[in-house]
């Protein structure tokens, strides 16, 4: 990853959002920057260079994946060497704007910060430029987005193998997360949804100590990190014997699907993508059942911009990596989300997961 070209750009932009430096609190945007992949820092890019603040729990690994910023370990509240820092060079800092992630600095922070610094040093809320870089992945980020998503889909055959009536959920996803983290999953992107019966309905329903019943979808979403990178996944199956109700409901969910993946171009808005997927949906009397947006954008996080929703005016460009996941849920009864990973290329999209959309009742 080239650090030091990602935090180049990020320079160049400060003048235009009218700051002088940015205060990097978000530890995703952290990991972009410089590669420090520990749990508490902060980064601070400015025109003279960038410095990061830790504390002496990450003094070794710190020095080790920090790349392209000066290193201080902290020896009491970071916050405050952060200040100390800025204030001993009040001199040149003076008339300072900094810019703070607002999203990702509490009231407190933000509090003890502005009590920490010499008068003429303003905080202001940036504008998400870090977040706008990471929408367009690199080469290098795909290949390990793709590396992600395949470990990520083999849980779906593990989940296949034990997935049977009278097997609890929280059964089923323990053996997927049991797989993943043998397959070498550094973590679970989120924790595993398991969806049985009329919990089917809900689009986030976790895993519960709910025993699955046949005559209903069970929603299986899963996702792994791999080298910090995540997956996102979604696949329905039925248990038992299938009404015809069920598979016309599962196709249309599926048509929904490869609609929204067929509009993916560089070029389109997010929210003509969203459009795709719900005409479907509408056309077959299904809209109203379709509840949340199509999909989100996936990397060091598991969900990230752009947003794939109607209203949203983001256009999609080459290198940009999102999920494409219409559902349907009928509230007590039951649910069907398919969600595939495309990434965006210069002549349409390349869609990652490799898992089958097949209706499949087990
Ligand atoms: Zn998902
Ligand atoms: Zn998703």
């Amino acid at each position: 990853m080239n650090f030091l070209a990602r935090q180049k750009k990020l320079r160049e932009q400060l003048a235009s959002a009218g700051l002088d430096a940015l205060l990097v609190s978000h530890l995703p945007n952290i990991r972009y920057l410089c590669g420090f992949t520990g749990s508490a820092g902060f980064l601070l890019v400015a025109d003279a260079g960038s410095v990061f603040f830790t504390d002496v729990r990450y003094d070794t690994q710190a020095r080790d994946e920090v790349k392209g910023a000066k290193v201080i370990i902290a020896r009491k509240a970071v916050l405050s060497a952060l200040g100390e820092w800025v204030d001993a060079r009040r001199k040149k800092s003076k008339g300072w704007t900094i810019g703070i992630e607002a999203e990702h600095l509490t009231v407190a922070e933000r509090k003890r910060l502005a009590d920490l610094l010499a008068s003429g040093v303003r905080l202001r809320n940036a504008p998400a430029l870090v977040e706008r870089a990471r929408m367009v992945k690199e080469d290098a980020e795909l290949g390990l987005i793709r590396a992600a998503v395949q470990l990520g889909a083999t849980l779906f055959d593990r989940a296949l193998e034990v997935l049977r009536p009278g097997v609890k959920e929280s059964e089923v996803a323990a053996e997927m997360e049991y797989a993943a983290r043998r397959a070498g999953a550094e973590e679970m992107s989120f924790p595993t949804i398991v969806a049985s019966g009329a919990r089917s309905a809900l689009p986030h329903g976790r895993a519960t100590e709910q025993a699955i019943a046949p005559g209903g979808f069970v929603v299986c979403d899963f996702g792994v990190i791999l080298a910090g990178y995540c997956s996102d996944q979604t696949r329905t199956v039925w248990v038992g014997a299938a009404s015809k109700e069920a598979r016309d409901t599962y196709e249309r969910v599926r048509e929904a699907q490869q609609a929204a993946i067929a509009a993916v171009r560089p070029g389109i808005s997010v929210a003509e993508v969203d459009a795709a997927a719900r005409k479907v949906l509408c056309k077959a009397g299904l809209g109203r059942y379709f509840t949340h947006s199509t999909g989100h954008g996936v990397g060091l996080e598991i969900h990230e911009a752009p947003r794939v929703a109607a209203g949203h005016k983001e256009e999609l460009k080459p290198g940009m990596v999102i999920t494409i996941e219409p559902g349907v849920y009928f509230p007590g009864k039951w649910g069907v989300r398919i969600e595939d990973m495309v990434a965006v290329r210069d002549d349409g999209c390349e869609v990652l997961t490799p898992t089958s959309k097949d209706f499949l009742a087990v």
